[in-house]
């Protein structure tokens, strides 16, 4: 289903152009407007989901298994060097449109840094805790 007011629900749908890389019923593949390489690319599905925590099962698998096949010919059609798959979720993981999509970014040997975080640092008694949590029956 689609939501009215949801960019890219009009984008996927073509009711807003885009330059548009791969189509299907389920997908639409767009360049990304501010690219943070050359070749930047976000995979829409067709129907509305918000993020991940709404996006059904289906949907999520094919997404997957098109950004392989998307891999591929970035690679061959643009001579990228790597590739970063990014999804993010949510205003604190820097989501600023809010209908689920996957970014391909093309990787270049010595693009810059683009994702890169800085590696820190947690206790044994720590990662226990965490273990504990995510793993204890409810
Ligand atoms: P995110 O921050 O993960 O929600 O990513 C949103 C992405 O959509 C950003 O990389 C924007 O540059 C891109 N974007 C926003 N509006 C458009 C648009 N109309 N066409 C293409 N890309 C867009
Ligand atoms: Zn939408």
């Amino acid at each position: 289903m689609k939501k009215e007011d949801c960019i890219f629900c009009r984008i996927a749908n073509g009711e807003i152009p885009s330059r548009t890389i791969y189509e299907d019923q389920k997908f639409r593949v767009i360049l990304d407007l501010n690219p943070a390489t050359k070749g930047h690319s976000l995979i829409l599905p067709k129907d509305h989901a918000s993020s991940l925590y709404d996006l059904p099962d289906e949907t999520a698998a094919a997404a997957l298994v098109l950004a392989k096949k998307l891999a591929s010919v970035l690679r061959d059609r643009l001579g990228c060097d790597g590739l970063n798959v990014v999804q993010n979720n949510g205003e604190a993981a820097g989501q600023t449109v809010p209908h689920f999509h996957l970014h391909l970014i093309p990787r270049y040997e010595n693009d810059g840094k683009i994702l890169e975080w800085t590696p820190g640092k947690a206790t044994e008694e720590e990662l226990d805790e965490i273990k504990e949590k995510l793993t204890k029956q409810v």
